[in-house]
């Protein structure tokens, strides 16, 4: 991969899916902008990346609001000097029947998972526009491709951001933008741990339910993202990347994943 002294903005990346995707570039030489609202748990991981000699900041920022990320992205460039790589990781579950749905739970979700997207991607744009280089992985969903039942909000945000995804992409192309998204499946994390131990998930049904057997854990996601924001797919452009185990390729009896036979 081609990403050594690039620098990249991780939202959301003091737990779960962006702090691994964060650990990956990292790994691969990147200079990073640990960002969440949650600080001490961006500041944890900012920590230890520094101590194994890599590069990385804690800033905190609510990707709901603008004051806040335009100051991330500023903080970005006072320390490092640009922004090549942004990744719109940061999330939350909205879980109901949509019938009972409150208005506050719909405007979160939207605020953080639709509006916190455009708002990080038109402030590192405007960076980006003035380098003519740059790359934007946002992190979908399949609740965005197909649809769950009682995830009215969350799965709206998401399908919000695959058609974000493709507009950017289209728009900003001619600066030699690369905007593209990643949409997991379930994957192995405290949003997915808490889910289950509140009984709205049932783990072992997912697994069935998904081809290859398994949740994913963060790191399939985060090697998505790698790639994304290297120079092996400067061809992709508006795209959704589907990591998802081949859970939205299947489309037969579920039994028949239980028991396939011989
Ligand atoms: P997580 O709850 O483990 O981590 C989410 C992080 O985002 C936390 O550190 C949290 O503090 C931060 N955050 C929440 N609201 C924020 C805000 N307003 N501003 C800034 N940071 C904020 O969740 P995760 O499972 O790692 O999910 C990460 C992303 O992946 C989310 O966008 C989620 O929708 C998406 N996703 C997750 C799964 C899954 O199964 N876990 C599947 C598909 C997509």
């Amino acid at each position: 991969m081609t990403l050594k002294n690039k620098v990249a903005i991780v939202t959301g990346a003091g737990n779960g899916i962006g702090e691994s995707i964060a650990r990956r570039l990292a790994d691969e030489g990147v200079k990073v902008v640990i960002s969440d609202i949650n600080l001490p748990g961006a500041e944890g991981v900012a920590q230890d990346l520094k101590q194994k000699g890599c590069e990385a900041i804690a800033v905190k920022a609510n990707v709901a609001n603008k004051a806040e990320v335009d100051a991330m992205v500023a903080r970005t460039v006072e320390a490092f000097g640009s922004v090549d790589i942004l990744v719109n990781n940061a999330g939350m579950s909205v879980v109901g029947k949509s019938v009972d749905l409150e208005e506050q739970r719909w405007r979160l979700g939207i605020d953080v998972m639709l509006s916190g997207v455009f708002f990080c991607s038109q402030a590192a744009g405007k960076v980006m526009i003035q380098q003519k280089s740059g790359k934007i992985i946002n992190i979908a969903s399949v609740n965005g491709i197909g649809a769950f039942p009682e995830r009215v909000c969350y799965a709206s945000a998401k399908a919000g951001v695959v058609m974000l995804t493709k507009v950017l992409g289209c728009e900003w192309a001619r600066y030699n933008i690369n905007v593209n998204a990643v949409a997991p499946g379930y994957v192995n994390t405290d949003l997915v741990k808490d889910l289950a131990a509140k009984g709205t998930l049932d783990v072992s049904e997912l697994e069935t339910r998904t081809p290859l057997g398994r949740l994913a854990e963060p790191k399939d996601i985060a090697d998505a993202v790698v790639f994304l924001a290297s120079d092996n797919s400067t061809y992709m452009e508006g795209h959704t990347m589907v990591v998802d185990g081949g859970w939205s390729s299947y489309g037969y009896l579920e039994s028949w994943l239980k028991n396939p036979g011989e």
